[in-house]
């Protein structure tokens, strides 16, 4: 499964996000290099159509996609040099298929900040500074053997071209991943910040409610995207049942809590939507790729759903609770029979036909 890497500096609340992540209780410490292995949290994604085709169809569970994040030990001003935690820092986000910064916005006069004061700007520069000094580290070491490989024809052109307009990027001080480059020939340097970015800012609750200070702090990193949360209401809010948590949420003006927004964001940014199955025994999301076509959606619930498929029954999620059943809902000509070209949309409710 593709996974979210979580850094920020120390005592950023890292560990506290995690572990309502996690629902896991691990202690949350109050002083740098706490989490030292990368720990993986699984959540689900926040569906509700799920719990109305679980109702038209009289399912007996529920089965909803899920996101995993991994957390990533603190970083630290020269991490790209190897202080610290720094290497196995960089290797752990590597391996992450987006990186979500936790950016630090509450204050606190008991939490000490690293840098002596919270300055979320300040903050997120440190984080991609050293980030994009790893890159430029990747770049400059890789560029040099490029140059021999395309000599002796053993590289494609291209991939030296692409590594040298990175390397002109990170030098302009342009994250990658806003950098509009092609960087599909170098994808095997693992570079950080080519990577889907979130950001995350752990606020204070009457921050939450502040549309003026959210709009700035969203200014500051468009156009990556943002998610406002308070770690501390997000670790209260797992231990509350639903009726009380959703109280809690709105005494602090939130419809849906930090996580869940997270969630849906992190789902997004990986590139990722679902498409929805329903029967009696189950409703359930899938997870697939943007743009995928329906044999290939096929093979995530059965590799001989893609080898042998032949058709996918295709009623929109909206037609099937506005009609009530997929009886009406073929009576009415709204379940499409479409084949091995069709490109799944978001909400499709889908029955695949298949040989086996
Ligand atoms: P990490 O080093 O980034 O993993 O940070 P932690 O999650 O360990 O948090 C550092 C300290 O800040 C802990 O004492 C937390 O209880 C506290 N903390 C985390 N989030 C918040 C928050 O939203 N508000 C306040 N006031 N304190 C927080």
């Amino acid at each position: 499964a593709l996974t979210i890497g979580i850094v920020g500096l120390p005592n950023v609340g890292k560990s506290t996000l995690f572990n309502a992540l996690t629902k896991n209780d691990v202690l949350a410490a109050n002083y740098p290099f706490a989490t030292i292995e990368p720990n993986v949290g699984v959540v689900s994604l926040p569906d509700p159509r799920l719990t109305t085709l679980a109702g038209i169809f009289g399912s007996e569970r529920i089965l909803p996609a899920t996101v995993s994040f991994v957390d990533i030990a603190g970083i630290v001003r020269g991490a790209s040099e190897g202080e610290g935690l720094g290497n196995q820092f960089l290797a752990n986000i590597r391996e992450a298929d987006a990186i979500a910064q936790v950016v630090r916005g509450f204050s606190d006069d008991d939490v000490v900040h690293v840098d002596g004061a919270v300055n979320p700007k300040n903050d997120l520069e440190t984080i991609n500074a050293e980030l994009m000094l790893a890159d430029l580290q990747t770049l400059e070491k890789a560029i040099p053997r490029l140059e021999k490989e395309v000599k002796t024809k053993k590289a494609d052109p291209a991939v030296l071209e692409a590594a040298g307009a990175a390397k002109d990027a990170l030098e302009r001080g342009v994250l990658l991943s806003q950098a509009g480059l092609d960087l599909a020939p170098i994808k095997e340097l693992g570079l950080m910040t080519a990577k889907p970015y979130i950001y995350v800012f752990n606020v204070d609750e009457a921050v939450l409610t502040d549309a003026a200070r959210l709009a700035e702090l969203e200014a500051l990193v468009a156009p990556a995207r943002a998610v406002f949360l308070d770690a501390k209401i997000e670790s209260e809010l797992i231990g509350l049942d639903p009726e009380d948590a959703a109280e809690l949420l709105a005494s602090t003006g939130q419809t849906e809590s930090g996580i869940d927004q997270l969630a849906r964001i992190g789902f997004d940014t990986l590139g990722l939507q679902t498409y929805l199955t329903a029967g009696p025994k189950e409703s359930r999301a899938w997870t697939i790729g943007k743009g995928w076509k329906a044999p290939q959606a096929a093979g995530v619930i059965h590799t001989d759903f893609e080898k042998g498929f032949i058709k996918a029954e295709v009623i929109s999620f909206d037609d099937l609770v506005a009609l009530g059943s997929v009886a009406e809902a073929r009576a009415k000509g709204k379940a499409r029979l479409e084949g091995k070209d069709y490109v799944m949309q978001d909400g499709d409710v889908v029955e695949f036909r298949f040989n086996n």
